[in-house]
């Protein structure tokens, strides 16, 4: 590998075109878009190969040439003209999805089809193939070696590495019951190992997959090979594991979301990725099922700028028209965006730094509720799983505290001693070395915090008890019925913070709790509505007040706890108060992690929640880099005065500088005697780059 800059301003031009219309790509010349590119200013471009249509450009003689190129080739002329330009050049190249494939081939289908139903996409439009079909993986191998017989890449692209649907065609059938003996089960059942077996497989599958097609350039170019990873905190029914980070070089996925998404999936693939950048790519329409509707410059500039504050490389993606031409407007805009960030890409890299870690667990992309339904109901599809909302709450919530905060995953649970915090949001699933690594973790002075159904089902099925019981000091009961459930906080600083509120009203389930340490203290308890779990009706006296359900019963049932264990502390809430919509749930949730961090804050910024704190440790140069982003719901962002870093606590280095970035501009900082240092920003407009230097 080149020890040169890694390019951050990338560029993907869409061409998921058919060819039984003449017009289709008959104005397309790779010299002209190509040109287009370049005003861009992008230093990094992905050409198609081929797309999801199966429709190849370059005159293949192992797939289908798409036939507007009429003898000519477009990869070949695209790749000589960004080569000259000194780009690099990556390949795309989109498995499973291949209308071409799906169509002349039969036999190939994933079975039955996938409805895609929940999205925004036209289901209807795609071709499913099967990555367990032995010739279909026959054809893209005789692809791929095609391609790289003729053509040189500096990178690869495969996109749609995942599962469309569940798939029981002959391949997937023999290979299940080859694996386990079994027949793929029908219905969803977490409790069930039969069931969970299947899950395991497809997940399994989907990995040797991607090990496959990586090998396939790895053994004949050494470059990076990536494969898309947007839909990788999806819910199960992808089968995309973690473990697939494994056969990438760096990860990267187009996303379509907002800009919590953008930030949670950054912090994900920071810390899953075996090198870095990572990379961020999203399309300058609103969404991918979008052609026309284009994000506001404010919108994609922001999006560009969290990139930036993630360290990772950001890809625009433009979409062809059909008769093959781009618009030069657009990429003036690309221009525009792509200039404001180059300026910082010199000082990007380093160690994320991580005082607060929410940890994914990929086993626990299911949901309890699903038990009992048709695997192929297509309500699956998009069926919500608790630990990713949780999750995804989670991460948000801390962000908002303008907190150090990390995404970590099973590739960190033989190092967790380094974190202060480790926040398990519903992690409803647990293997017992996971349980191991928590329990060890605490009891050597770690601080944890557990919601909801964390940890009741293990890989194979359903656990009777918590199985962090032990350390939570805890054992679990059951679910409390009804979902009007209350909290009644008796610790005073949370009372005090809740005033006017002396409740934390719930509007989901709760899980009911007995206390089995002496070493737990209740930090809250539960309340329960009048005539409580009656709803109350006309003709009856089961209620207090027509409209709602005030508190009513205060029972001594713990809702919050602390549990002092080895030389730790464990905080347990019975509902995941990190995903509550309400500003009392949320609050709650944040003065709990401020509990367990005691202060222990290496960075923090006092500012408006909407305020985006980063931080990367470069300790080569002696520095940290602090990436400051403002960045509201509502866009463009209204300049924010007086943003307060505090920083240093426990970092045992001496500051000498705060520089912004690029131009050096110094700022002063101040000390106190705790080794705590602060620094003012009298004005952060969007974005800001700021170097802390130490000797
Ligand atoms: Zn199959």
């Amino acid at each position: 590998m080149s020890q040169r800059l890694p390019r951050y301003s990338r560029l993907l031009l869409d061409m998921h075109i058919p060819d039984w219309d003449a017009a289709f790509l008959s104005e397309y010349d790779p010299r002209k878009v190509v040109e287009a590119y370049l005003a861009s200013g992008a230093d990094s471009v992905m050409v198609y190969c081929q797309s999801h249509v199966g429709l190849c450009y370059w005159p293949t003689v192992t797939g289908k040439p798409h036939a507007a190129m009429d003898g000519r080739d477009w990869l070949g002329e695209s790749l000589a003209a960004l080569r000259e330009a000194g780009k690099e050049v990556y390949g795309y190249y989109s498995v499973i999805f291949n209308n071409a494939a799906y169509l002349t081939h039969a036999e190939w289908r994933i079975v039955p089809r996938p409805t895609m139903a929940g999205g925004a996409f036209h289901g209807k439009r795609y071709g499913h193939v099967c990555p367990n079909n032995p010739e279909y993986r026959e054809f893209v191998q005789a692809q791929i070696d095609e391609l790289f017989a003729r053509y040189a890449f500096d990178g690869f692209f495969f996109d749609m590495t995942f599962w469309p649907g569940i798939c029981e065609c002959r391949a997937c059938q023999q290979r299940f019951s080859a694996e386990t003996g079994n027949r793929i089960p029908h219905i969803v059942d977490w409790n069930d190992a039969t069931w969970c077996a299947f899950q395991r497989a497809r997940e399994q599958w989907m990995v040797e997959f991607a090990c496959f097609l990586t090998a396939l350039v790895k053994r004949v170019s050494d470059i990076p090979v990536y494969h898309n990873f947007a839909v990788s905190l999806f819910n199960w029914t992808r089968g995309v594991s973690f473990d697939l980070a494994r056969h990438n070089d760096f990860l990267g996925g187009d996303f379509y979301g907002d800009r919590d998404e953008q930030f949670l999936m950054g912090r994900l693939m920071l810390n899953l990725s075996r090198q870095r950048p990572i990379e961020y790519m999203t399309s300058r329409c609103v969404h991918i099922t979008e052609h026309v509707n284009t994000k506001s410059s404010a919108q994609l500039q922001a999006q560009a700028f969290a990139a930036l504050a993630l360290s990772a490389a950001f890809r625009l993606i433009d979409a062809i028209e059909p008769a093959g031409t781009v618009s030069d407007d657009v990429y003036s805009m690309m221009r525009a965006i792509f200039e404001r960030i180059r300026p910082y890409q010199p000082y990007l890299g380093g160690q994320p730094v991580e005082d607060v870690v929410v940890y994914i667990s990929d086993q626990s992309k299911m949901s309890p509720a699903e038990n009992g339904k048709h695997a192929h109901d297509p309500q699956l599809r998009f069926f919500p799983a608790p630990h990713l909302t949780a999750a995804r709450a989670a991460v948000t919530r801390l962000r908002e505290q303008r907190l150090a905060v990390g995404v970590i995953t099973r590739r960190q649970l033989d190092g967790l001693a380094r974190y202060k915090v480790i926040v398990l949001p519903e992690v409803t699933r647990m293997s017992s070395d996971e349980v191991d690594a928590f329990t060890r973790y605490v009891h050597g002075g770690g601080s944890l915090y557990v919601s909801g159904i964390g940890g009741t089902y293990t890989p194979d099925g359903g656990s009777a008890d918590f199985l962090l019981c032990e350390c939570m000091g805890l054992s679990r009961v059951g679910a409390l019925a009804g979902d009007t459930v209350y909290l009644r906080p008796v610790d005073e600083e949370l009372r005090e913070l809740l005033r006017p509120q002396s409740f934390i009203a719930v509007n989901e389930s709760v899980q009911e709790i007995a206390i089995r340490s002496p070493d737990v203290e209740t930090l809250a308890f539960v309340s329960l509505p009048y005539a409580y779990p009656h709803e109350g009706a006309v003709d009856d006296r089961q209620w207090a007040s027509i409209h709602s359900s005030p508190p009513s019963v205060h029972t001594q049932i713990p809702g919050i706890t602390l549990h002092r264990y080895g030389r730790g502390n464990v905080i347990y809430a019975a509902v995941p108060l990190e995903r509550s919509p309400h500003h009392s749930g949320r609050r709650s949730f944040q003065w709990l992690i401020d509990r367990l961090l005691e202060g222990r804050v290496s960075f923090r910024a006092r500012t408006f929640d909407h305020v985006w704190l980063t931080v990367f440790h470069q300790p080569e140069q002696k520095r940290f880099i602090v990436h400051l982003l403002n960045y509201p719901s509502d866009l463009p962002a209204v300049p924010v005065r007086s943003v307060r870093i505090e920083f240093g606590h426990g970092l045992d280095c001496r500051f000498v500088s705060v520089r912004e970035l690029p131009g050096n501009r110094e700022i002063d900082f101040s000390s106190d005697a705790s080794g705590r240092h602060t620094a003012i920003v009298d004005e952060l407009n969007d974005y800001k780059m700021l170097s802390l230097a130490y000797d």
